[in-house]
């Protein structure tokens, strides 16, 4: 499965962005269908009215190596955080026993980094 750069417009400010292959593998892996309406300017201002936070590293310590690390998001009250090294292993962990478990957790990640 092969994407290509696409244009789009942005609903907001109306300015042409590109949405780039990359973002689009990212969505259908995340099995988001919804195509972003907004360019990335106004994604950020957007979150910034809505109180998220836009680029925040967040500094926390690692659920599993107790290694102190940063997220690009601020993690809710008693979710496990781990770091990049860890996630990975943890991700793929989960994929193969229950799908279902970490999903929430995933779309949280998702739409904060949007
Ligand atoms: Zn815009
Ligand atoms: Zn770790």
């Amino acid at each position: 499965m092969s994407f290509l750069d696409k244009t789009l417009t942005c609903r907001e400010c109306k300015d042409l962005f590109i949405w780039t292959a990359g973002e689009q593998q990212f969505y259908k892996t995340r099995a988001l269908i919804n195509i972003p309406a907004r360019c990335p300017k106004c994604r950020t201002e957007r979150k910034a009215k809505l109180g998220l936070p836009s680029s925040a590293m967040t500094e926390v310590v690692c659920a599993q190596c107790s290694q102190a690390t940063t997220v690009p998001f601020v993690p809710r009250n008693g979710n496990p955080v781990y770091c990049s090294t860890c996630l990975s292993a943890v991700r793929a962990t989960v994929e193969v026993t229950a799908v279902t478990n970490l999903a929430p957790v995933a779309s949280l990640e998702v739409a904060q980094s949007l």
